[in-house]
C-alpha cells in the first residue's frame, strides 16, 4: 500500500478534481435506501397535495402518456382519462408508479414526477443528501489550494444540486465549480471526458476524476485524465487485478 504522502503529492499536480457521487461522495445507498422509498411512501400524499397544481396535472398526463405504450407489458396499470373521477385517476397513477418502479424503468415520465417530489422534500427538509465525513474538509483543502471541483455523475445536474444543496451539513454547493451528467455523455466513454477537459478548460493530465466503477476510469484514463478508484463500505467488491491496475483510496482525507 502507498504512503498517504504519495497520494499528497499525486494530487499536487492536479488543477481540477472530478467527482462521482454515488459510492464516492455518497454511501451508494442512499438512492436505493433513502430516496427511492421516499418517493414510494409518498406518492400518493403528493399527488393529493399537489393535484390541482399545472405541474402535477403534467406529470400525471406523461405517466399516462407512459402507461398507454406499456399496456401490453405484465403488470402495466393503465391511467383513466382525464375526465375521470380524480380519485380514479390519482390512484392508477400512484399504481402506475409503483409498478414502473417495482420493474426498475426508467422512463422520462417516472424521473419526471421522481425529480418534482425530491424537491419538494429536500425545500421541507424530509430529506437530506449525504455526503462522507471526509468530503467537505477535502473540497475546502482543495479549494484553499487553489483547485477547482466539479462532478460528474448520471444523476441529473438538477438532482446533484439538489443533494449538495441540501445535505446534513446544510448547502455546500458553493464549494462546488460545476456539474456534468450525461448530456455531456456516457460516464464509460472516453469522449465524455474529453468534452468535460474542454468544458473545464483545464489539460486532461491536470484532472483527477475519483469514481467506485473502474470501467469509467478506465474511459477517463483514455482521455488522459488521471484517476483513482474509491473504495467505501457497500460499494462492488475490486478484483485483485483491478486493484493492481487501478490506484486506489477509501477516503479523500489522504488526498490533500
Ligand atoms: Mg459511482
Amino acid at each position: 500500500m502507498e504512503a498517504p504522502s504519495d497520494r499528497s503529492l499525486m494530487v499536487d499536480n492536479v488543477l481540477v478534481l472530478l467527482l462521482d457521487i454515488e459510492g464516492c461522495t455518497t454511501p451508494i445507498t442512499f438512492v436505493k435506501d433513502v430516496l427511492f422509498p421516499y418517493i414510494k411512501e409518498h406518492v400518493h400524499d403528493y399527488l393529493t397535495e399537489h393535484w390541482a397544481e399545472e405541474e402535477c396535472q403534467a406529470d400525471v398526463q406523461l405517466l399516462r402518456q407512459q402507461a398507454e405504450a406499456d399496456a401490453q407489458l405484465p403488470g402495466a396499470v393503465a391511467i383513466p382519462c382525464d375526465g375521470a373521477a380524480k380519485q380514479a385517476v390519482l390512484d392508477a397513477a400512484v399504481a402506475s408508479v409503483l409498478w414502473q418502479m417495482a420493474a426498475d424503468r426508467k422512463t422520462t415520465a417516472l424521473k419526471q414526477l421522481q425529480g418534482h417530489m425530491w424537491r419538494a422534500a429536500y425545500a421541507c427538509g424530509e430529506v437530506k443528501g449525504e455526503v462522507y465525513a471526509d468530503v467537505v474538509p477535502a473540497l475546502r483543502a482543495w479549494r484553499a489550494a487553489g483547485k477547482r471541483v466539479y462532478i460528474y455523475s448520471s444523476g441529473s445536474v438538477e438532482a446533484q444540486k439538489l443533494l449538495f444543496g441540501h445535505t446534513t451539513d446544510g448547502s455546500i454547493l458553493e464549494l462546488l465549480d460545476g456539474h456534468f451528467d450525461t448530456k455531456i455523455g456516457a460516464k464509460v466513454e472516453a469522449e465524455s471526458y474529453k468534452q468535460i477537459s474542454a468544458a473545464v478548460g483545464c489539460p486532461a493530465s491536470s484532472i483527477l476524476f475519483l469514481t467506485d466503477i473502474t470501467k469509467e476510469a478506465a474511459a477517463a484514463e483514455e482521455a488522459g485524465i488521471r484517476t483513482m478508484v474509491v473504495e467505501r463500505p457497500g460499494n462492488a467488491e475490486l478484483t485483485a487485478d483491478e486493484r493492481k491496475r487501478f490506484q486506489t483510496t477509501s477516503t479523500f482525507s489522504l488526498l490533500h
